[in-house]
């Protein structure tokens, strides 16, 4: 289960990964452990520089078998009060940490 999360504000935010293996995706399909990190002021947009000669660092791939994903989301992928993909990425949406994984059910 790994997480990809955009969401570089919060403390669990570690190179587009989150570092935090237990999180509650919230009914509205948002992540309720964000946790904003008030020693980051500017976020620079590194996907402008994706392609270049000197690429951003990303965290490695973060497979963890202990991570748990609780969801309360209307969705495909939920089963019970567990979210059963290999893995979700989480989106900053109208300024919230969106699970983009989401798949109406
Ligand atoms: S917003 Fe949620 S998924 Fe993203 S890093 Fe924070 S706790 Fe993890
Ligand atoms: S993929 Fe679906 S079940 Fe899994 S966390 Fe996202 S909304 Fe919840």
């Amino acid at each position: 289960m790994d997480i990809i999360c955009r969401e570089q504000t919060c403390v669990y935010n570690k190179g587009f990964s989150c570092s935090k293996r237990k999180i509650l995706i919230g009914d509205k399909v948002t992540c309720t452990d964000y946790e904003k990190n008030s020693e980051i002021k500017n976020i620079e947009d590194t996907s402008k520089k994706v392609f270049s000669n000197e690429p951003p660092k990303y965290h490695a791939h973060r497979e963890s078998k202990k991570g748990c994903i609780h969801c309360q989301a209307n969705c495909l992928f939920r089963n019970e009060q567990t979210c059963e993909a290999n893995g979700i990425t989480v989106n900053k949406l109208n300024g919230k940490p969106f699970c983009v994984t989401y798949f109406k059910e």
